[in-house]
């Protein structure tokens, strides 16, 4: 079989900010204009339009995701709740980004397989990771799903952990458990959640990008100061604190995209629903499908098939003009640079994850449509 251009590339974000690009150029020309290029107006109002957003008092922009988590961390250190050494119960098939924030904090990240159907950290993961150390957990919302449900309260509760949300792939995504935490947007539901607008995100911004959200005013004060020398007023630096600002270019950017939250994760959870309906091979398991329209926000479309077979499944699908990617091929603790830390416990589903999963293309640049075509083709598949 002759291989085929590709008709369905994972991702064009050309294409993704088409119908943005007026608006960007006038948000761009507006900042330009204004002569203040860190800080100000701009940011303020992402600020206030961020946390407005996620039914949260306060969001902070900052430099990007990985700089968020990491803000949240020393935040609590400089508050006396966190300390060097102290554990952080993390799915271990997380984006690296997870890991790296709360090693670079000096805490020590407490890695746990996640629950099958779901991907996420479950309260049996943490149940595993618990030990006198703990003091905090990182929800992932793995791929855009909500990772939170009663026991996960009842048992960070009980055990007294913080609660960081790494929101960075869920950004207007909703619990969907019922009671005190029912509807709560990702990255608002915990103690603080970590945002990013990362290009290839659900609102992606023209470079690098973050948030910290929280309903914790004393901690939004000291990220806000950490992130700016760990100053509180002008020359006048109560933290040794980092250059983790948001620049207002930037903000300009995001507060185009974001009023179209809601509605660029229902397009993607429209193509979600296509996949869903339509693909039926028996050698692809599906994700699970969330329990409201809202729960999860499909950063990523994830199917898995038999190691033996994933390869061989890529080249059949880019032959056919399907681009696929893999999230995420290689887990945290087998990378080079984690190589001499063997501290973990057995991690054998998220070793199994990696080799099996499969992202179908679902973002701006793919119709219900082509999810619908895609997924003939993944029926067509022949190797059973
Ligand atoms: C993208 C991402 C991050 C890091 O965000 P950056 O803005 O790239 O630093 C962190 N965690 C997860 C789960 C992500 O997907």
């Amino acid at each position: 079989m002759p291989g085929q251009p590709i008709k369905y590339p994972f991702l064009d974000l050309g294409t993704a900010n088409e119908s943005y690009m007026a608006a960007m150029r006038e948000a761009a020309m507006r900042v330009i204009n204004s002569g203040r290029y860190i800080g100000g107006e701009e940011v303020e109002a992402f600020n206030r339009e961020m946390a407005a957003m996620c039914d949260a008092p306060h969001a902070i922009g900052v430099s990007n995701g990985l700089d968020a988590l990491r803000l949240i961390f020393e935040g609590y250190k400089v508050l006396g709740k966190l300390s060097v050494g102290d554990e952080i119960i993390v799915p271990a098939n997380t984006y690296i980004a997870t890991i790296l924030a709360i090693g670079h904090a000096g805490l020590t990240p407490v890695l746990v397989d996640p629950d099958q159907r779901t991907m996420n950290l479950s309260v049996e993961g943490i149940q595993r990771g618990l030990s006198q150390r703990t003091r905090g957990i990182v929800a992932v919302h793995l791929f855009g799903r909500v990772c939170w449900d009663n026991d996960i309260a009842r048992i960070c509760r009980a055990n007294d952990l913080l609660v960081i949300e790494d929101a960075a792939q869920a950004i207007g995504a909703r619990a969907a458990t019922e009671g005190l935490f029912r509807s709560r947007a990702a990255g608002a539901i915990g103690h603080a959640g970590a945002f990013s607008f990362y290009p290839t995100k659900n609102v992606g911004a023209l470079g690098d990008a973050g948030a910290v959200v929280t309903h914790d005013e004393v901690l939004a004060d000291a990220v806000k100061a950490l992130a700016n020398y760990g100053s509180d007023r002008r020359y006048h630096n109560i933290y040794a604190g980092f250059n983790c600002r948001l620049d207002p270019i930037q903000a300009a950017m995001i507060r185009v995209k974001l009023p179209d939250t809601d509605k660029v994760n229902a397009e993607r959870f429209a193509r979600a629903v296509a996949y869903d309906r339509h693909i039926s091979h028996p050698a692809v398991i599906k994700p699970l499908m969330p329990a409201t329209p809202t729960q999860c926000v499909w950063h990523q479309y994830v199917v898995r098939i038999s190691d033996g077979r994933r390869d061989d499944f890529r080249e059949y699908l880019r032959k056919n003009g399907v681009e696929t990617d893999i999230h995420y091929p290689t887990p945290p603790h087998m990378q080079p640079c984690y190589a001499a830390e063997t501290a973990h416990a057995p991690l054998p589903l998220t070793e199994r994850l990696a080799k099996e999963v499969v992202s179908l293309p679902i973002g701006a640049s793919t119709s219900e449509a082509d999810a619908r075509e895609i997924a003939a083709i993944i029926n067509n598949y022949p190797n059973i």
